[in-house]
């Protein structure tokens, strides 16, 4: 039977990479949606690309800040396509300012959706999982939250939280067969980081000691691998995808 891969956030941007990827992998593939919007806008044409390499897809919509969207969200993907072998916690926001300036909307904004969003989902997926004897879960973390990042306090706080929760699951969960990963990616060209300056980014580029700003299949790949078989004895690992951007 084909294994199924809920992803979040996958109406764009990595996410949507990702949920290619792990369709041509052979996933069948559930995609989360913020909203119906995100649906019409972008989902359902993922959803579509993902059938045509062979597998099924659906779209679901849940705000992952919402601990009951996310318990609903699980029991419909579960009810549709009958397990959840691997789960990608992708959705992101970002409300960038420093410190000083950050007011407490953007900072509680960031950690709704980065940090607690992941909980929601590792804790009503965790429960599949662990009754399933089984299961890949890849959090999508940050070099901010490895390395911080001036601008970026609610944001690499929610990462390096994410980094925090997928070590603790890797060994609550390990001896259930469930690994958990985080992959932390660098710069990537994506709508999150289109809106940025072209100076921003002409100085992110000197950083990167291969030369090139990150694309999301640089990110996709590293995924496809972590859920793979061939990822089975790797848990509690932060995979840095930046083109050596940090060491
Ligand atoms: P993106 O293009 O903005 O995509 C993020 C996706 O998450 C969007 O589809 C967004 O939907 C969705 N989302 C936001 N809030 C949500 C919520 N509450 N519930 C469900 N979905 C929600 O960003 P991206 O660059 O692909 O980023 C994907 C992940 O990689 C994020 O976790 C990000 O932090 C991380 N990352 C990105 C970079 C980079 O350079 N791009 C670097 C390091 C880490 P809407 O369109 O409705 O907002």
């Amino acid at each position: 039977m084909a294994k199924t891969a809920l992803i979040t956030g996958a109406s764009q941007g990595i996410g949507a990479c990702i949920a290619k990827t792990l369709a041509a992998d052979g996933f069948n593939i559930a995609i989360d949606c913020y909203s119906e919007r995100e649906v019409e806008n972008g989902g359902e044409a993922v959803a579509a690309a993902c059938r045509e390499l062979g597998v099924e897809a659906e779209c679901f919509v849940a705000d992952v800040s919402n601990f009951e969207a996310c318990g609903e969200l699980v029991k419909a993907v579960k009810a549709r396509f009958g397990s959840i072998d691997a789960l990608v916690n992708n959705a992101g926001i970002t409300k960038d300012g420093l410190m000083v300036r950050m007011s407490e909307a953007q900072f509680d904004a960031v950690i709704n959706v980065n940090l607690k969003g992941t909980f929601n989902m590792l804790r009503h997926v965790g429960a599949v999982m662990m009754r399933q004897r089984g299961g890949r879960i890849v959090n999508i973390s940050s070099v901010a939250g490895v390395y911080g990042n001036a601008g970026q306090i609610n944001y690499s706080a929610s990462k390096a939280g994410v980094i925090g929760m997928t070590k603790t699951v890797a060994k609550e969960l390990g001896s259930r067969g469930v690994t958990c990963n985080a992959v932390a990616p660098g710069f990537v060209r994506t709508p999150m980081t289109d809106v940025l300056e072209e100076d921003y980014k002409a100085e992110i580029l000197k950083q990167i000691s291969l030369g090139r700003l990150g694309e999301p299949e640089d990110i996709a790949n590293a995924v496809a691998f972590l859920v793979s078989d061939k990822a089975s004895y790797i848990t509690g690992q932060v995979l840095v995808v930046s083109g050596g951007m940090v060491m």
